[in-house]
């Protein structure tokens, strides 16, 4: 089994070390991952000037093979897929993410994005988050994703597919649960934090408080609040199909 483990906080992230060292024991792991933090870039890709792929020490080996890019999540797994790689993978690992990537929060998200590009090149793919920021502890979500792979792969994940996995960031013996969930509903108040800078004009600052809105009990949001695990399965076709035939009726003309 080859997996390839990428991340948006950087290859240097701690995240992405605790996973490599767990999925190192299940698969042949390849590791290319961007070289810098790129949280929230979505699914961006560099089309304007060259990507380089350097080969960096990683877990302290020269062994293992593993590539810092200077591009995003997604350009990260196009390249490994198409260029570095000596095979194809049968799974990509985006993660562990330092923080939640919940609801909404996947259209912005750099982990979910590399899975998503993983899932257009036809690769099933894993998206792990832990939802803790401030004191992150990966090593149970690390376990757990090793232990999900394995199955997804016995099981023949579906190719469309990939799952989106949010780990609570209590202690393991805290964790209530495994649930299969749906996106839910992440909104923030105050987003903007309005400054000025020394010259007396302003500047935004992206900030914001969590708004406490969701109340929907299959949702990601409520299996994180209930401590539970949350695997929510996503595809990247955002048609609205019921739409479709309704659409037709307007009879837009030329
Ligand atoms: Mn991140």
């Amino acid at each position: 089994m080859r997996i390839l483990l990428t991340n948006d906080d950087g290859i240097f992230a701690e995240g992405l070390h605790v996973l490599a060292r767990e999925v190192n024991k299940i698969a042949e792991i390849h590791v290319v991952a961007p070289d810098h933090e790129q949280s929230a870039t979505g699914h961006a890709i560099t089309m304007h000037r060259p990507l380089r792929a350097e080969r960096v020490k990683f877990l302290h080996s020269t062994d293992l093979p593993a590539w810092a890019v200077n591009g995003t999540p997604a350009d990260c797994v196009k390249l490994a897929v198409e260029s570095i790689l000596p095979h194809r993978p049968d799974l990509v690992i985006s993660g562990i993410n330092r923080g939640a990537n919940l609801g909404t929060d996947v259209l912005y998200s750099g982990t979910v994005s590399a899975a998503i590009e993983a899932v257009i090149l036809g690769i099933p793919a894993i998206a792990v988050s832990l939802t803790e920021y401030y004191e992150p502890r990966f090593e149970y979500a690390a376990e757990f994703v090793a232990r999900l792979a394995t199955v997804l792969l016995k099981q023949g994940a579906a190719c469309d597919t990939l799952l989106n996995v949010n780990v609570p960031g209590c202690d393991r013996e805290k964790v209530a649960g495994v649930v299969i969930t749906k996106l839910g509903v992440r909104q923030y108040k105050n987003a903007f934090e309005k400054r000025s800078d020394p010259r007396g004009r302003s500047y935004y600052w992206l900030a914001g408080e969590l708004v406490d809105t969701e109340h929907d009990e299959g949702s990601d949001v409520a299996a994180i609040k209930q401590s539970k695990i949350s695997i929510t399965p996503i595809q990247h076709d955002l048609t609205n199909y019921k739409l479709i035939e309704g659409l037709k009726e307007w009879s837009i003309e030329l």
